[in-house]
């Protein structure tokens, strides 16, 4: 076992994140034959994608939604034969005002036409996941240090073992990467403002998922989506399994960061926001999910605290083209060439990177 982890310990290719992004750059370095390694500091892959697991059902706590005019999510849905089914959107949405006084809106569906899997998001990474070697993957493996040599590029884990690589893909968000990786000679001011400077999509938010035995608001001819003046929950939709073999509400928790830390209250409030929105039977859910991205780690930075109201330009800032003599590069959503911060960029920016790392 030691010797084969030592033999692991070298690479033409090293992946940093085994999010979305992490993962479909490895499917394609994997089917050109090209040598790599993925590591990612969680104990699971997925990143940002992640599931609750409840009663045999899973349950989005990031995203949920991919749009039909995306084409590499759909082809990679198709590929690895899971299943896309409609947003429950029929029946009326719910408006409530800052007195918590709640008004039926007719006719009024806000994620009209997106889409989710069967199985949640996670199924997607359980399947890619699937597909590669497993001595390939590394989970619980967080890079600190990165040194440049003439040969390659040495990644320093945070339990100390090392991995040197002819050349490093970033999978993970470039501002995350500017707070809490060293590089060592320092990378341009340039370079570091720019990365600091991308805001990472999405993770200023926190999301709360209800879990009941059935989508019982549908008998009262309500869609589930709900947008609220009061909160905690700004707005809700519904997330309930394609089979509706259960029910399920969740909402992204329209608070500051700092008014989400007690979680206890936090908890208690959304219970009682369920009641007042779909009535008595909501306020007692059989599970009660709640994922603060913004607290994570491996995923927001404290400039990522504050919540983000457009979405930002992204793509590959020129600043971030051949770092380190092309021994470093970025492959997240963040750097995408389209769809930057969404899913499909997450495997557009892979693309593009594939395209670099595979070039005859
Ligand atoms: C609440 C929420 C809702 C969203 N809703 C949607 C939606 O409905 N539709 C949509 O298209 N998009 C949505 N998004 C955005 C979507 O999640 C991202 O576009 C996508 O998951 C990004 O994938 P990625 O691989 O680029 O980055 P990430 O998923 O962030 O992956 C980066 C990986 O790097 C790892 N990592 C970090 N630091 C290190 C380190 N030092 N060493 C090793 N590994 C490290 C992390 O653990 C992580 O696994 C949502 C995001 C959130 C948070």
């Amino acid at each position: 076992m030691a010797s084969a982890l030592q033999a692991a310990m070298q690479t033409d290719l090293l992946i940093v994140g085994g999010g979305l992004s992490g993962l479909s750059l490895a499917m394609r370095l994997q089917a050109a034959g090209v040598d790599y390694l993925l590591i990612d500091a969680r104990d699971r892959l997925g990143g940002r994608i992640k599931c609750a697991q409840h009663d045999g059902n899973a349950y989005d706590l990031g995203p949920a939604w991919f749009w039909p005019g995306q084409p590499r999510m759909l082809d990679l849905i198709q590929r690895l034969d899971l299943i896309a089914f409609a947003q429950q959107a029929q029946g009326d949405a719910l408006y409530e005002d800052d007195g918590g006084r709640v008004q039926r809106a007719r006719g009024f569906a806000s994620m009209q036409g997106s889409w989710r899997i069967d199985g949640g998001m996670a199924a997607l990474i359980d399947r890619m996941a699937a597909t590669l070697p497993v001595e390939r993957i590394l989970t619980g493996s967080a890079a600190t240090t990165l040194t440049d040599g003439t040969q390659g590029v040495s990644v320093m884990l945070a339990d100390g073992r090392n991995i040197d690589a002819r050349r490093v893909a970033l999978a993970i968000p470039p501002r995350l990467a500017a707070a809490s990786l060293g590089f060592a000679p320092a990378l341009p001011d340039t370079a570091l403002n720019v990365m600091a400077d991308v805001p990472t999509w999405m993770a200023g938010q926190a999301k709360a998922v209800a879990i009941y035995d059935t989508p019982f608001w549908r008998d009262a001819g309500l869609s589930g989506d709900a947008m609220s003046q009061r909160g905690p929950l700004a707005e809700l939709h519904d997330a309930s399994p394609a089979d509706h073999s259960a029910g399920a509400l969740f909402g992204f928790i329209g608070l500051p960061v700092a008014a989400r830390v007690n979680q206890h209250a936090l908890e208690q409030a959304i219970r009682a926001q369920l009641g007042r929105l779909f009535g008595p039977a909501a306020q007692a859910p059989d599970a009660l999910h709640i994922k603060d991205w913004a607290a994570d780690p491996f995923c927001a930075t404290d400039a990522d605290q504050a919540p983000l109201f457009a979405h930002p330009r992204y793509g590959k800032p020129a600043a971030l083209s051949d770092l380190w003599g092309g021994r470093l590069l970025f492959a997240g959503t963040e750097v995408a060439p389209e769809f930057g911060g969404y899913l499909e960029g997450a495997l557009a920016a892979a693309e593009a990177a594939a395209l670099t790392f595979c070039a005859p």
